[in-house]
C-alpha cells in the first residue's frame, strides 16, 4: 500500500479518507470486539485505524491480527482520561512502538484508578436510589473490562430510574453531577508526557466536545501544546462545517498536527467506523505525516 493513499496535506476533497485514528471495541465500552471492529471497517473501506480503547490496549493484539489478514493498518492506540482545570479530558495516544516504562506502568494505574472510582460512582449513585449499584454496573459491563459511566448509564435505566442512556448522564452522570468523579485521573501533562516517551503521538481528542469557549479551548491547546502534546482532532464524528474551520485556525496557529476519527462505540447510532464529517481545505498537516508515524505507515505489515 503506497503512502500516497493517505494524502500529505487536506484539499477539501469531499471523498472519505478511509482514515479512521478513534475507536472502540470491548476492551473499553464499545460493542464490538476488536477483530469485529477491524472487518467492519474493512468491508466500510477504512484503510489506516486505531483503535483507542479508553485506558486500555487490551484489545490491540486480537485487532493487529484481524487487520494483518485484510490488510488494514492497524495504529495501536488508546484514549486515556486526564483532569485539567477540573475537566475531564481525553487524550489519544497514537503509538506506533506500543506502550512501555511510563505508560505501561500508566496503563495499570488508569486501571486502577478506574476501579477506585467505580466504588466511589458507586457510592454516589446509592444516594439517588440504585441499590447494589457496583454489582448493577459489573453485570453491564461483564466480568472482562474495567468499569465505565456507561455500565452504570446502563444499570440505571435497567432499575427504572431514568428512561435512557442521555436521561442518565444528564441527570447523573454527566459534567458536573454526582457520578462524574474525576479525582481519579492524573494531570493531562503528566499523561502526554507518557505517550511523547512512549515514541508516541498525544492527539487531544474532540476539543469541540467539552463545551469550552473558544478562548478557553485556546488556553487548553496552548498547555497542550507546552507540554509536549503534537496533535488535536479537528474531526471528531459528525461536527459543523464552520466550527472545523475556526478550530483549524487555532491547531494552525500553534502548530499542531490534525487527527481525524468517529469515536465510533456501537452500530445503530449515528456512527460508524470511518463516518465523519469532510476536513475543509487548511494548512494544517494530516496527523499520518507526523516523523513518529510516517515511518510505521510505509514499513509496517506492507502488503505490497
Ligand atoms: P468514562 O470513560 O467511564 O468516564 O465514561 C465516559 C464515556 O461515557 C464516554 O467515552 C462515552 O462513551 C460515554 N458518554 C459520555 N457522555 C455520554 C452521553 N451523554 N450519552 C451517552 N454516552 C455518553
Ligand atoms: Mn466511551
Ligand atoms: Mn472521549
Ligand atoms: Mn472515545
Amino acid at each position: 500500500m503506497p503512502m500516497s493513499l493517505f494524502p500529505a496535506n487536506f484539499t477539501g476533497d469531499p471523498v472519505p479518507l478511509g482514515v479512521d485514528l478513534h475507536m472502540h471495541s470491548t476492551a473499553s465500552d464499545g460493542a464490538l470486539a476488536p477483530a469485529d471492529l477491524v472487518g467492519l471497517c474493512a468491508e466500510r473501506g477504512v484503510r489506516l485505524m486505531a483503535l483507542t480503547d479508553h485506558d486500555s490496549m487490551a484489545g490491540i493484539d486480537e485487532a493487529h491480527d484481524a487487520a494483518s489478514r485484510l490488510a488494514i493498518r492497524l495504529l495501536p492506540g488508546t484514549e486515556l482520561s486526564t483532569r485539567w482545570h477540573g475537566i475531564n479530558i481525553h487524550v489519544v495516544g497514537l503509538l506506533p512502538q506500543g506502550a512501555s516504562g511510563a505508560l505501561a506502568l500508566g496503563l495499570q494505574s488508569q486501571a486502577e484508578a478506574r476501579e477506585a472510582r467505580a466504588v466511589d460512582i458507586a457510592r454516589r449513585l446509592e444516594k439517588v436510589g440504585l441499590h447494589d449499584a457496583l454489582a448493577l454496573a459489573r453485570e453491564q459491563a461483564g466480568p472482562h473490562r474495567p468499569l465505565g459511566r456507561p455500565d452504570f448509564a446502563r444499570a440505571l435505566v435497567a432499575a427504572g430510574l431514568v428512561p435512557d442512556i442521555t436521561t442518565a448522564f444528564k441527570k447523573h452522570l454527566g459534567n458536573g453531577k454526582a457520578g462524574d468523579v474525576k479525582a481519579y485521573w492524573p494531570a493531562m501533562s503528566e499523561v502526554v508526557g507518557w505517550i511523547v516517551d512512549s515514541g508516541g503521538v498525544a492527539v487531544l481528542a474532540h476539543p469541540l466536545r467539552h463545551g469550552l469557549t473558544r478562548r478557553k479551548r485556546g488556553l487548553l491547546l496552548d498547555d497542550f501544546r507546552e507540554t509536549g502534546g503534537q496533535a488535536a482532532e479537528l474531526i471528531s464524528g459528525f461536527q459543523n462545517a464552520d466550527v472545523t474551520r475556526d478550530l483549524a485556525r487555532q491547531l494552525d496557529e500553534r502548530e499542531l498536527y490534525a487527527s481525524v476519527g468517529s469515536d465510533f462505540h456501537f452500530l445503530g447510532g449515528h456512527l460508524a467506523p470511518g463516518s465523519m464529517s469532510p476536513v475543509p481545505r487548511t494548512a494544517v498537516a494530516p496527523v499520518w505525516t507526523h516523523p513518529r508515524l510516517a515511518g510505521f505507515l510505509q514499513s509496517a505489515n506492507d502488503p505490497a
